[in-house]
């Protein structure tokens, strides 16, 4: 039964549209199942009523022409009831419906389950048999368990086949739905971009004249470096210098010791110039794209853009010339190199089918400011020169949109524009709400394009580097020195101000290419302080380096992420005073005094709220990751996609426990900031201030928003909203309340951006 399955979802998957994968399914079913009659009823999407999309022993005519509502027939009752419905004789239950279209007179036994994609009802799957009988469990039990897998593929192939037929029906406005990478409203037309030669075209082809394929292939990456070296020169003025460094991980890969020696290699071996490349480039590709962190993963793109590019000069092709004078970028695979080559100005937004808000197009794009969706699933070449909008808060996308739709974003674009003109003027305002709280806005920092130094002078300070991504950029443990530079240019940036530095925080979804770790339930296992306190080596060198860049500074704060029981932190105080005496010692001779830098704890294990007080007379200051936190306390991985909808840090198990938080923070006298999502997020703010919190810590982006709502509104008033908050079911109720007070005070374009 499972083989017969698999081939059945196989086929419908292999199907170019979802009306040839119906009739295919339908034919495969009654063929495994021995029944008369299979048919599958679909929902229309707008207008929410079943039609026939396929059949195989009904009337073909009726296909497409007949419409069953939810309370209508026996196929509308397994829809209403979410549930498998099993009928000896279905011509005698009350809810049966005489179609004459459909001519159905001569079946009796009827089994329908329905097929639901995340909890939506997308339609029914029916079996039909002459003879009047109950259809077995084993029969039931196929048809359900193939509609469940069918869902999915159903919902995959709904979105594309969209595309084929845009504006079949005028009432009906469907968008399709991504990734959203980075935020805004873009509208443009579609400037689709195809490699003329992809890496996968190349032939394997040898050579006898090794000799002049490497110079070839020198020329192609001189020229290749070149034009990496140009872009980052180009971009250098509109990008932070975190983001910049894109282009030194280009570089870095066409160095020598990395793929250039290989292909060298290769061609040495009697290997054409282009296939060398194509040879190296598949073994990284398979190399990055088998990891599980997907920060490394996304790195497969970058190995490919890297070669398509020498590819492109080993060819001589031309680059694609860009027509349109407001253009969205839209290709196979967005890369960060592709978007640098767009100038700024036509740039409008992108549209990538592979990639994810990890990949360094999409980082990129939120360094520029440029709405992206990544991850659609969509033929672009259908998409050439229509006239799309593009929406980078809600993931989705429209293609060639119909007047009223056009009309409604282009309202809300002008509304964007506007309200982003005043955010900015309001950056160098204080940060104090109608009623005089004044609020630290403090910047996340060291995700790599989330430091924008134009903002420096406009933050309190830094809330959260991340110090990750230094040690995923490298081959090995970073030395000393290499993280001590790194850590002496954040603490220079924001000198004077304060900047917590969170140990390493690897392990759960975040690898060390050169440290892998293979577990069951990764975020529940060897993770933050956890390995760092068993590698005290790799924990001292981190704290080292850290207090050798704050020499003459002073400005460094250490955080440790993960922190679930005490002894974890007095271990932690115990290697980081052993650190600082050896690195004050050497200051001392230089003349320096190394001030011993304030120590916090990451609240983010439910566990760790309950021992606040022993956690209060450890440490200085206590920082709330909320992304964590709600990860945790809800059970819920927040990487998963399938349970993305019961992420939510409005819960009220969660309101409950930052209100815990913040009150055993006053209780104690211990400083207390948020670093999550939370923070950044407008409703998620307001909420934070109701409950007391002083302390914000978000990425650049939205300190000039949070800013303006923080002006907007006064505590008193929020305080008012929390109290019936707490009286709540729902997350969504209580964003839906703080959002009505929003509305109120005229920030209501903002929540929309929130969510
Ligand atoms: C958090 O968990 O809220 C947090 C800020 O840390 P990270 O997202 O890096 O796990
Ligand atoms: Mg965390």
């Amino acid at each position: 039964m499972l083989t017969q399955l698999r081939e059945i979802v196989e086929k419908v998957n292999q199907a170019d549209s979802l009306e040839a994968a119906m009739a295919v399914l339908v034919v495969q079913i009654r063929d495994v199942m021995q029944v008369d009659c299979c048919s599958v009823y679909l929902v229309h999407d707008a207008l929410n009523y079943f039609t026939l999309a396929a059949t195989d022993g009904l009337a073909q005519g009726a296909v497409g022409n007949i419409h069953i509502e939810f309370n209508e027939g026996v196929v509308g009752l397994v829809g209403q009831k979410e549930e498998p419905i099993n009928l000896a004789d279905a011509q005698v239950h009350p809810r049966f419906k005489y179609l004459a279209e459909v001519q159905e007179d001569d079946y009796r036994a009827f089994l329908g389950a329905p097929i639901i994609h995340q909890r939506k009802v997308l339609g029914v799957l029916v079996v039909q048999q002459r003879c009047a009988r109950e259809f077995d469990k084993n029969e039931e039990s196929f048809l359900v368990t193939l509609a469940a897998q069918l869902a999915n593929v159903i919902a995959h192939s709904q979105s594309k086949g969209f595309l084929a037929a845009p504006n079949r029906n005028k009432k009906n406005i469907r968008s399709i739905k991504g990734i959203a990478g980075s935020s805004g409203i873009a509208i443009a037309k579609a400037q689709v971009i195809t490699p003329q030669v992809t890496l996968e075209m190349i032939q394997t082809e040898h050579t006898e004249d090794v000799t002049a394929e490497l110079s070839r292939f020198k020329s192609a990456l001189a020229k290749s470096t070149d034009e990496i070296k140009a872009l980052a020169i180009r971009l250098k003025g509109q990008l932070p210098s975190e983001a910049l460094a894109i282009f030194d991980v280009y570089l870095h890969m066409l160095a020598e010791a990395s793929l250039s020696g290989e292909i060298k290699a290769q061609i040495k071996q009697g290997y054409r110039a282009t296939t060398a490349v194509k040879l190296v480039a598949e073994r990284y590709v398979a190399q990055f794209s088998a990891m599980s962190d997907p920060y490394l993963r996304e790195r497969a793109t970058d190995t490919k853009d890297v070669c398509q590019r020498l590819i492109n000069h080993l060819i001589g092709l031309e680059p694609p010339s860009l027509l349109a004078d407001e253009l969205i970028l839209v290709a196979e695979e967005v890369t960060a190199t592709m978007l640098a080559n767009v100038p700024k100005e036509k740039l409008k937004g992108i549209v990538s089918v592979k990639g994810s808000a990890n990949s360094h197009a999409a980082i990129l794009a939120r360094a520029l400011g440029i709405p992206a969706l990544m991850g659609m699933a969509l033929p672009i070449e259908k998409l050439s020169h229509s006239l799309l909008i593009l929406d980078g808060y809600s993931g989705e996308l429209y293609v060639s949109p119909e007047q009223a739709v056009l009309l409604e974003y282009q309202g809300l674009l002008a509304e964007e524009k506007q309200l982003d003109s005043i955010m900015r003027d309001c950056l160098e305002a204080p940060a104090v709400t109608k009623d005089g709280v004044k609020i630290e806005m403090l910047l996340n920092a060291g995700l790599s394009a989330d430091t924008e130094i134009a903002i420096n002078e406009f933050a309190d300070g830094v809330g959260l580097y991340r110090t990750e991504v230094p040690f995923m950029l490298t081959e090995s443990f970073p030395t000393e020195l290499e993280q001590s530079e790194r850590y002496r240019g954040i603490l220079q940036t924001y000198a004077a101000k304060p900047v917590t530095m969170r140990t390493l925080d690897v392990g759960g979804d975040k690898q060390l290419p050169y440290f892998p770790i293979i577990e069951e339930n990764p975020f529940l296992g060897w993770r933050g302080i956890r390995l760092t306190l068993d590698h005290p080596e790799i924990f001292l060198v981190q704290i080292k380096a850290m207090l050798r860049a704050s020499i003459g500074l002073n400005n460094l704060q250490i955080m440790l992420p993960m922190i679930s029981g005490i002894t974890e932190v007095d271990d932690a105080v115990r290697l980081i005073h052993q650190a600082w005496s050896e690195i004050n010692e050497q200051a001392r001779m230089q003349g320096q005094h190394l001030r011993k830098p304030k120590l916090g704890v990451m609240l983010e294990v439910p566990s760790a709220l309950y021992i606040l007080p022993q956690l209060a007379k450890r440490v200085d200051f206590w920082s709330v990751g909320s992304n964590d936190l709600t990860q945790y306390l809800l059970a819920v991985d927040r990487n998963n996609p399938q349970v993305a909808d019961i992420f939510d840090s409005f819960h009220p198990a969660v309101l409950q426990a930052l209100q815990h938080i913040i009150t055993q923070a006053k209780q104690h006298q211990v400083s207390v900031s948020l670093c999550g999502e939370l923070a950044g997020d407008p409703l998620g703010a307001v909420i934070l201030m109701a409950m007391g919190y002083t302390k914000l810590s978000m990425n650049t982006y939205n300190i000039a928003r949070i800013k303006f709502v923080i002006r907007h509104v006064a505590i008193a008033e929020l305080q008012a909203i929390l109290a019936q908050a707490y009286e709540l079911d729902s997350g969504k109720a209580v964003r839906q309340l703080f959002a009505q007070y929003l509305e109120q005070k005229g920030l209501g374009g903002l929540v929309r951006a929130g969510k």
